[in-house]
């Protein structure tokens, strides 16, 4: 019997766990862990509440969690409750699914300023993460300023711009509505550093901006390159690019019928922040062009009124001890996911925040693969671990109070029973109360 840990319930611990089980069938016993008393890492909390048809990729992950050889361990923090030299004991492979959780951090001055977030911080307020659930972000200004040119970006943006009857049939959790209710938003700008053809957002994503029951989007048509130069592109971009070009053409008629404007404005660089009593103000920003790929500062400065600001410019990874990390990278040190032997990474953990969902599947069973290269090498042992009854044996003496995948479903129907008339569910967004519907 083979013993396996996967630390993080998202995509690519899923993945990993399901390709586990095609390789080894009865013969594998998979554990996988979380932090939280709930599963599925970014599609619970990082996928855009009003994005539903995405998160429907969770009932393949349950498909995978309800099989004999597969369970879930929630509640339990790795590094914390159980050291890695202690999961290395008892499993013969140990997978990290971690994600990548922190805001990279833009480091200009005033970014300490309040009303200043970085996209896990926001998104993760949106989507309920109890880690965020306090945020209490002030939608009172009348300008918000969202930083980066990719989907984060553009989620940012579409949820501030949308009316409450936009989130019908969302997740989005109810502390969120309400502020987003009462918000006094008139124009979010989004800043990008470079050119339009340098964004990263996909053209389904960026086509929604134009679909807005009360906010238009805005691109200044100086800032599109010659028609011709989009030929070059590859067709996703193409297409996004196409969009832009269609935003550029919207009539100042339909731009005046929509209280809310979505100004997309490039080749700009925000440089510094300033405001006032401690929150903040306005952006600085510096006008840049693209050589050779790169946004270059041309020495000319604006401000933008900013009374929010979304920093979306990507994550890096948590640390784990004992786990060897590249900070340059800003995820674990690894050789296409071997990071030490017996001990690997997938997902955003191993390459970074960049892909989509489905990128982790490939991402899981090439892992897996590694595992069994390594094994046949006779890298990781006889496969006379103890796996589960030593974990379950530990788990005891330490007293964890470990939440199963039943528990889960116990939590999920009382979310579901929580909904608001035509939501989902309402999500717990305290660990405590997410503990006690499981049980
Ligand atoms: P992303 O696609 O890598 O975009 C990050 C943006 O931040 C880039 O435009 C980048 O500009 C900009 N940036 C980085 N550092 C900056 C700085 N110092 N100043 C100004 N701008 C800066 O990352 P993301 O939006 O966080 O998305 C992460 C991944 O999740 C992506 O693969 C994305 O497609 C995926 N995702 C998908 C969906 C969906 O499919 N619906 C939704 C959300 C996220 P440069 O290019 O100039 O560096």
């Amino acid at each position: 019997m083979r013993h396996i840990a996967v630390i993080g319930s998202g995509p690519a611990g899923y993945y990993t766990a399901e390709a586990a089980q095609k390789q080894w069938g009865d013969d594998v016993r998979v554990d996988v862990f979380d932090m939280l008393p709930v599963p599925y890492g970014l599609i619970r909390t990082g996928v855009a509440p009003d994005h539903q048809s995405i998160k429907g990729v969770s009932r393949r992950y349950e498909k995978t969690a309800l099989t004999e050889n597969v369970r879930f361990v929630g509640n339990v923090k790795v590094g914390e409750h159980i050291t890695i030299p202690e999961l290395q004991s008892l499993y013969d492979a140990i997978v990290i699914a971690t994600g990548a959780p922190h805001d990279r951090k833009l480091g200009i001055e005033g970014e300490e300023l309040g009303n200043i977030f970085g996209s896990a911080a926001f998104v993760g307020w949106y989507n309920g993460h109890p880690q965020f659930a306090d945020l209490d972000p002030k939608l009172l200004g009348k300008h918000a300023v969202v930083i980066g040119m990719g989907n984060v970006a553009l989620d940012v943006a579409r949820i501030l711009a949308k009316t409450e009857a936009e989130f019908e049939g969302a997740d989005i959790v109810s502390h969120a509505l309400d502020l987003l209710r009462a918000s006094k938003i008139e124009k979010i700008t989004i800043l990008g550093r470079r050119g339009p053809h340098q964004i990263m957002m996909t053209p389904k994503e960026l086509g929604e901006l134009a679909c807005l029951e009360r906010a238009s989007p805005r691109v200044d048509k100086e800032d599109l390159p010659d028609e011709e130069d989009d030929l070059i592109l590859e067709p996703g971009l193409r297409k996004s690019v196409t969009h832009l070009r269609s935003f550029a053409a919207i009539p100042e008629n339909i731009h005046a019928e929509k209280p809310i404007e979505v100004e997309i404005d490039f080749f700009a660089s925000p440089v510094s922040f300033s405001g006032k009593d401690g929150a903040v103000g306005s952006v600085r920003v510096e006008r840049t062009t693209v050589e050779t790929g790169r946004a270059k500062g041309t020495g000319e400065y604006y401000d933008i009124p900013a009374e929010l600001v979304v920093s979306c410019i990507g994550y890096h990874t948590a640390h784990i001890p004992d786990v060897p990390f590249d900070d340059r990278m800003g995820r674990f040190a690894n050789d296409e996911g071997r990071i030490l032997p017996g001990i690997y990474c997938v997902g955003w953990a191993r390459r970074g925040p960049s892909g989509t969902i489905g990128t982790n599947r490939p991402d899981g069973f090439s892992i897996i693969e590694k595992v069994v290269e390594d094994i046949n090498s006779g890298i990781l042992g006889r496969g006379d671990k103890q796996g589960r009854s030593g974990f379950d044996a530990l788990a005891e003496a330490r007293g964890l109070d470990i939440v199963t995948f039943r528990d889960w479903k116990k939590i999920e129907e009382a979310e579901e029973q929580a909904a608001r008339e035509g939501a989902p569910r309402e999500k717990f967004v305290d660990i405590e109360a997410m503990i006690r519907a499981g049980r």
